[in-house]
């Protein structure tokens, strides 16, 4: 069967995803998923003087999570 723009494929980590981009040799699709992924780790450096009486955690890292990320998967 072949898959078209607007069918649903997984996303890498096995959501139902819609394919919105088909490669031409019909090997790789890029897949849009409506669930939230791990986009980044941000290393946050805070500089409010709160943040001065922790002195040993000046550094938190904040996840980013995006939702419609954009997938390229080989198929
Ligand atoms: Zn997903």
């Amino acid at each position: 069967m072949e898959l078209k723009v607007g069918d649903i494929y997984k996303c890498p980590e096995g959501h139902s995803a819609k394919i919105v981009w088909i490669s031409e040799d019909k090997k790789v699709v890029a897949v849009k998923c409506p669930q939230e992924h791990l986009s980044k780790v941000v290393k946050v450096v805070s500089h409010s003087e709160f943040a001065l009486t922790y002195r040993n955690h000046p550094r938190e890292e904040r996840k980013i999570y995006a939702k419609n990320m954009v997938f390229l998967t080989e198929i």
